[in-house]
């Protein structure tokens, strides 16, 4: 029997190729689309080595239009498409707008002028926990008004959800789904696969297992004077593989003909909060490593705390997460051993 194939877009990326996994295990083959700006074409061989079959990856620039075409003509009888691709880094947005927007928005455009075309049903779309800013109450629901964007970054996100919508409302796409994605960390359980920011990391954990391993000599704890039980700031942390799973339950959603409401919004976090500084016990509770940081200035742009109510994931989806703090930090530090120590990356 042919399974039934989904697309990934960026599929080659941190969170696609747990996504992949995920999908393939389920039943499900798998094409990545990916320009590789952000990743690399070996990840396909790493999840082969997991599931026992490499998915096909398809080496494209969605912002090529004509490109983008000729890819899709190809994979027109796939169900679905995950919609990853997208530049990410928030500070990079800041320095470089047009660059951000061209290629969010752009990519987006294309994906969703395909979808029309070869009328693909299904669409399940990375946004982010960004598009709420500061709320005012916590946890923020689906319902929680958004907040002017605090960058480029976020800014296209607010852009693509309305793109998304707007098709929908319109008929030019059946359904979609935008999970609002909480911070997604760690690692498959393997530690074959994982996320390898280049250059200096922005984000806490990869900045964390950096400079436990010597790459980085000092973690800078941005701020110290939050109004949280210890001062650092609070986020809810979403180990990646229970995010890999939450897209196969919005897949299936979608496929068993759930989904009630065409155009959807779920966020993806696991509802508790934690502490930077709760960060750095779990990290070195689990690997006995003392972790060399210092608390400095807050990080301009941030916010003080945010987490995500959940109840909605859980209804719909009938997903919870099953992996907790440490299992991310646990996850996160063995595949930065086997990144540098194995794999040479
Ligand atoms: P990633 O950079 O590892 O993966 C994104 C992939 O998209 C990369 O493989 C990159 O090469 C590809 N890509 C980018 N532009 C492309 C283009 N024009 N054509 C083809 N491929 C292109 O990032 P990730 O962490 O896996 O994030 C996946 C998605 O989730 C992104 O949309 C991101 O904005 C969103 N998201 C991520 C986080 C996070 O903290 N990681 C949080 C919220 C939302
Ligand atoms: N953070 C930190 N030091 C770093 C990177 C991040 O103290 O080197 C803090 C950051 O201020 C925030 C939290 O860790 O409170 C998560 O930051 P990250 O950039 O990973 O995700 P964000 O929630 O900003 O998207």
């Amino acid at each position: 029997m042919t399974k039934p194939k989904i697309i990934t877009t960026g599929g080659a990326g941190y969170i696609g190729s747990h996504t992949a996994v995920a999908l393939q295990e389920a039943g499900f083959e798998v094409v990545l689309m990916d320009n590789l700006v952000n990743s690399s074409a070996d990840v396909i061989h790493r999840i082969g080595r997991i599931t026992g079959k490499e998915p096909l990856l398809e080496l494209v620039d969605l912002c090529d239009e004509q490109a983008t075409k000729n890819c899709f003509s190809k994979h027109s009888d796939a169900v679905g498409i995950i919609h990853f691709a997208a530049l990410k880094a928030v500070g990079e947005s800041v320095a470089q707008p047009t660059r951000y927007y061209r290629n969010n928005l752009v990519s987006m455009l294309h994906v969703l002028e395909a979808m029309h075309q070869h009328n693909i049903p299904n669409l399940i779309f990375s946004s982010s926990a960004t598009v709420y800013g500061q709320p005012d109450v916590l946890p923020v629901t689906e319902q929680t008004p958004l907040q002017p964007a605090a960058s480029p970054y976020g800014q296209t996100k607010q852009m693509n959800e309305v793109m998304i919508r707007d098709a929908v409302f319109a008929g030019e796409l059946k359904r979609a789904i935008s999970l609002r994605y909480f911070n997604p960390v760690g690692a498959h359980p393997t530690a074959i696969i994982g996320e390898l920011p280049l250059g200096i990391p922005n984000n806490l954990m990869p900045f964390i297992t950096q400079t436990a391993i010597g790459i980085r000599k000092e973690l800078a704890v941005f701020g110290g004077d939050y109004d949280t039980i210890d001062g650092t700031a609070v986020r809810d942390y979403i180990h990646v593989m229970d995010l890999a799973e939450a897209h196969l339950g919005a897949l299936q959603y979608q496929l068993n003909g759930s989904q009630s409401e065409s155009y959807d919004v779920i966020n993806l976090g696991t509802g508790l909060g934690s502490t930077v500084l709760e960060v750095i016990q779990s990290f070195e509770k689990v690997t006995g490593i003392n972790l060399n940081y210092r608390i400095v200035d807050r990080r301009p742009g941030d916010v003080a705390a945010i987490y995500a109510n959940v109840d909605k994931a859980a209804r719909v989806l009938h997903w919870h997460t099953q992996r907790d703090l440490d299992e991310m930090t646990r996850s996160a530090w063995a595949w930065e051993k086997y990144a540098r120590e194995t794999l040479g990356l």
